[in-house]
């Protein structure tokens, strides 16, 4: 670790560095890697199941420059599934309660908070401001595809990542979705993918018996998601920006299966075929 960081980083992250050698190929990058993630600006949609275990996991590993965006307050259903649940906090704003997290746990925290949803109409750049590095989405409410395109839009004429996590229906093991405009498919290409590769699918009977209550989950499936998530910014924020792999996966907690499906770009999508990409920053 060079000589720049604050002492308390020093014996904080040791291991952690450690590890980042699998990952980098020398002390110094395993360093500078640990100094990307710390400066790092992320705005996290969605503070709930999955989306508060990221959180707790990223700033463990040392990220701490927050835009929290969520309108909903901690109830106690949270406590089986919100990895900041505290009982003294009941009723306050989930966004407070990650905010109070980072600023408790992180070296030098930055924390903005936003107590709206996102919905279909928001201005994504109003709502997280003009200097992110990465959104990450968890919001399932109308549903994860709709938000996921809405952000995968505005992120790919940004040219910024998108980490699209958890909300898959009634299961929670997602692998999670990395979007890297010009090097994965975007949000628009799965769409057009799966249209036409499930035409055929038939509706097979749930694995959740009474949907009408929610689709629910259990911590270790959240955690299962939010970890699969965290492992692939940490791999993005790698010297060679890791093998971002194109497709999603998905892991089934009814029959401990996992569905893997591989999705390249399509060089004609509406929002990142190659037409588009030659414009990144067209608004
Ligand atoms: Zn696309």
């Amino acid at each position: 670790m060079d000589d720049s960081f604050p002492p308390q980083s020093v014996a904080r992250f040791s291991r952690q560095l450690n590890f980042f050698l699998d990952i980098e190929e020398s002390a110094s990058a395993a360093s500078a890697l640990l100094r990307r993630i710390m400066e790092c600006k992320i705005a996290l949609i969605g503070v709930g199941a999955v989306g508060s275990w990221i959180l707790k996991e990223l700033v463990q590993i040392g990220f701490q420059r927050f835009v929290l965006v969520d309108p909903k307050q901690l109830t106690p259903a949270d406590r089986v599934r919100n990895a900041l649940f505290d009982h003294n906090l009941l009723g306050k704003p989930k966004v407070t309660v990650a905010a109070q997290y980072i600023n408790s746990q992180a070296i030098d925290p930055e924390t903005h908070i936003q107590q709206r949803p996102l919905d279909l109409d928001t201005d994504v750049e109003a709502l997280i401001g003009p200097d992110v590095d990465l959104i990450i989405n968890t919001a399932d409410e109308p549903y994860i595809g709709a938000t996921s395109i809405k952000l995968s839009r505005y992120c790919i004429k940004k040219d910024l990542p998108l980490l699209v996590a958890g909300g898959f229906d009634a299961h929670l093991g997602s692998l999670s979705e990395l979007i890297v405009p010009g090097r994965t498919p975007c949000s628009d290409c799965y769409a057009i993918y799966f249209e036409k590769a499930l035409q055929d699918w038939k509706p097979i009977s749930h694995p959740v018996a009474d949907r009408r209550r929610g689709f629910g989950g259990l911590p270790s499936m959240t955690t299962f998601a939010a970890s699969a998530a965290v492992l692939k910014i940490v791999r993005l924020y790698s010297e060679k920006g890791g093998d971002v792999e194109k497709g999603r996966g998905e892991f089934l907690f009814d029959n401990y299966h996992i569905d893997s499906f591989k999705v390249e770009r399509n060089s004609d999508c509406p929002t990142c075929g190659d037409s588009k990409t030659l414009q990144p920053h067209e608004n």
